[in-house]
């Protein structure tokens, strides 16, 4: 778990417990009985904190989080009091990543030493939580307010260079093997001073006007930290810092922190947290099936979608080839990536060297022959099965053995492209989102025969180009748009009912969402949609009311955003409502003997939101996502659901599944004939509301059997 050599006087502490050094209990006393150890002994003038891994530490044991053994003694409070108070000065040296409690750790230490590209910082507000162990009260004292707060309330990490400049770290030394000889003369020079301890008790924050910076920075995040408990805690802690001495300070400190570590909104974050590491983890996929080697890129079709796309590849440096079917086609996209990156570098965002690195990396053809030495190709054209069955005829002509032929398609089945092939299992669904250069969220849609291999390098790649890859089954929309279809079909039937597309929106933005449904199909086109349902037409006839408003719509042109007309009127990007809505949606109701009434939020709410959490159990039930965590993933990734409440599946919990299911019978039984067609509650959710077990010990108990 460490090890302790001694040179010259200097004592070396080696932390080394894979994978990340996490200061569990066991790490808190070792390191507690060892600093005291090494703080008696005469024959030591220094300690050193460093480690054998490539990060100097992961910080918290965030499990501890969830099974309360973070308070365990000594907590990591009290190993910080304990190393600040060791008679010997200490020295933290970091190489590589100090994230959360093990920044607070070096932050108690006398000094810091760090390699330029150590990443050092306080990520607890993503975990709705703020750093409890000292890191309000020491960092601003050692790295001033403006450094502290601005890391503190981002909890973004920041680099060597930067660290040195504010004060967070005392000296920068190159990584390799010179760094160790660097630190030991470091220490040494430190013990030769006649005192060499640096406490922070003994320092105050400095900063002219500590309040007045303090209320300009909390109006300057009021927007964004709307809703959020965490962010107003870390600032009173840190105006706690700049006037209270230290141990007061630290104990104003660690109550807020326990105040928050019980918050709905923590325990969303933390499940966000595991939720993001275990969604790699895919059944069936093992260490054994290695990524294949990915170094060239094609994208079939650059239309919105394919620039997005090809836009994230080469940023992640991999040479892209685009095809289209017209020379025009093929140019006007090559132009627009090369205007995206010009206008990045305008922006400042991007050097004129690297915009034109990428551009130059992006190349296109007509000729799928060209095609036969890249490693992975992506269609992204037109949402048709024809099309795509084409394409995919072509590149089984063309593409090299072991090439992955991957399709962006948003609703075809991924099994029936892939059976165009002589080898489905090379196909798989890599579903990104639009705009496919800043959306987060890739759906990886496992085909039914697509290789374990496959789905690896899928999750490998996703990696190298920043995405989040949640791997989901075959299934109409898969899991976003599939959640998504109940979620919109309620949020239009609504109109129908007497409540405007403002009072919808209103009430989910209230609720959390980025956006609400009808801004958000205003957004992507009302056109989009309508296409996609006279495909569906056949599935959806049973409902003569089935979006029958967006139809309309679609029918009059208003198309949303682009023609400045779709549920709101437009002037730009800014909305205005439309009073010809409510007449459009009167006439509608009255021809489909729809009662209209007066709707609260309430009803707003549970109807947009049930039926999709309703949709997550039937997801789960039919194994197309693996666990709850992945359809949060997908929802918070994709869909502007609030991070701070968990994703969907986990709000169902924190409300109770007992509830949900209640309401959803309500409806079933007073909405009629349309209830009776929509409001069936999942038989998964029936089954654990009246057995009062959670969705999250459900799949616990599941994972724990196999
Ligand atoms: P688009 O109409 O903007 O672009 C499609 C492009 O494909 C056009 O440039 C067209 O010329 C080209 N094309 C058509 N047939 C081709 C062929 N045989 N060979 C080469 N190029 C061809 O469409 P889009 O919105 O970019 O959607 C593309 C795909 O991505 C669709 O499958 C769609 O369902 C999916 N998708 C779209 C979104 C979205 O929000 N637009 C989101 C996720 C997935």
């Amino acid at each position: 778990m460490i090890s302790i050599t001694h040179i010259d006087k200097v004592a070396f502490i080696e932390l080394n417990a894979p994978p990340v050094n996490a200061l569990g209990l066991k790490m808190r006393q070792v390191l507690a009985v060892t600093i005291s150890e090494l703080g008696d002994d005469d024959k030591v003038k220094a300690i050193v904190l460093c480690s054998a891994l490539p990060l100097f530490s992961g910080g918290a044991d965030i499990i501890e989080f969830r099974t309360g053994a973070v308070w365990d003694k000594p907590d990591l409070p009290e190993l910080c009091v304990a190393i600040e108070k060791s008679s010997k000065p200490v020295i933290a040296a970091i190489a590589g990543a100090a994230m959360g409690g093990a920044l607070e750790v070096a932050l108690a230490c006398d000094y810091r030493v760090a390699t330029p590209d150590a990443m050092m910082g306080l990520p607890e507000i993503k975990l709705g939580l703020l750093p409890g162990s000292g890191g309000t009260q020491r960092l601003p004292r050692i790295a001033g307010l403006e450094a502290a707060t601005t890391m503190i309330l981002s909890g973004n990490p920041v680099k060597g260079d930067y660290a040195l400049s504010c004060g967070l770290v005392d000296a920068l030394f190159e990584s390799g093997q010179n760094f160790r000889t660097h630190v030991l003369d470091f220490a040494k020079a430190v013990s030769r001073e006649e005192d060499p301890k640096r406490r922070c008790a003994d320092m105050i924050v400095i900063h002219p006007d500590p309040k007045g910076f303090l209320a300009a920075f909390r109006d300057k995040i009021a927007a964004k930290s709307k809703n959020l408990v965490a962010p107003e805690r870390c600032l009173t802690s840190i105006e706690a810092a700049c006037a209270l001495p230290l141990d007061e300070g630290l104990a104003q400190e660690k109550a807020g922190f326990a105040d928050l570590l019980d918050t709905p909104q923590s325990l969303a974050g933390r499940h966000l947290f595991f939720a993001e590491r275990e969604c790699t983890k895919v059944p069936g996929v093992d260490r054994t099936d290695r990524p294949r080697d990915i170094a060239t890129v094609a994208v079939i079709g650059v239309g919105t979608m394919g620039r997005g796309i090809a836009i994230t590849f080469l940023q992640a440096g991999f040479p892209v080839t685009l095809v289209e079917t017209t020379k025009t086609a093929l140019e006007q996209g090559l132009e627009d990536i090369k205007s995206h990156f010009q206008r990045a570098v305008q922006k400042g965002r991007l050097s004129p060297e690297l915009a034109e690195a990428f551009t130059s990396h992006a190349t296109g053809t007509l000729d799928y022959s060209e095609l036969a030495e890249t490693d992975l190709i992506i269609e992204a054209a037109f949402e048709s099965m024809n099309v795509k069955r084409q394409i995919f005829e072509a590149l089984d002509r063309h593409a090299k053995a072991g090439a992955i032929l991957a399709s962006n398609t948003s609703t075809l089945n991924l099994d029936e492209i892939a059976a165009t092939t002589s080898r489905p299992e090379d196909v798989i669904g890599l579903h990104f989102f639009s705009p496919a250069n800043v959306m987060r969220l890739l759906e990886v849609v496992r085909g039914a025969k697509t290789a374990p291999d496959v789905i690896a390098t899928a999750i490998a790649i996703a990696k190298k180009i920043k995405k989040r890859p949640v791997t989901v089954g075959v299934c109409y929309g898969f899991v976003g748009n599939r959640m998504l279809e109940p979620y919109f079909r309620e949020g239009s039937r609504l109109l129908l009912e007497g409540a405007t597309p403002k009072q919808v929106d209103d009430a989910l933005e209230s609720f959390g969402m980025a956006m609400g449904i009808h801004a958000m199909a205003d957004l992507a086109g009302i056109d989009v949609g309508a296409r996609v349902r006279q495909e569906r037409r056949s599935e959806i006839a049973h409902d003569p009311t089935y979006q029958v408003l967006q139809d309309k719509l679609f029918e009059l042109g208003r198309l949303g955003q682009k023609t400045g007309r779709g549920s709101y009127l437009y002037q730009g990007r800014e909305r205005f409502e439309d009073p010809e809505i409510v007449q459009i949606s009167s006439e509608l109701a009255e021809r489909h003997a729809v009662v209209r009434r007066d709707i609260d939020d309430q009803e707003i709410l549970e109807r947009c939101l049930y039926p999709l959490i309703n949709e997550g159990f039937l997801i789960l039930e039919e194994s197309i996502a693996t666990r709850p965590g992945d359809c949060d993933l997908v929802w918070v990734n994709g869909y502007g659901f609030p991070s701070w409440r968990g994703g969907p599946m986990h709000y169902a919990d924190e409300i109770g599944l007992s509830q949900i299911l209640e309401r959803m019978n309500y409806y079933r039984n007073t909405l009629g004939a349309y209830g009776e067609m929509w409001f069936t509650p999942a038989p998964l959710l029936k089954e654990l509301a009246t057995s009062g077990v959670t969705l999250a010990a459900h799949f616990d108990a599941k994972k724990e059997k196999s």
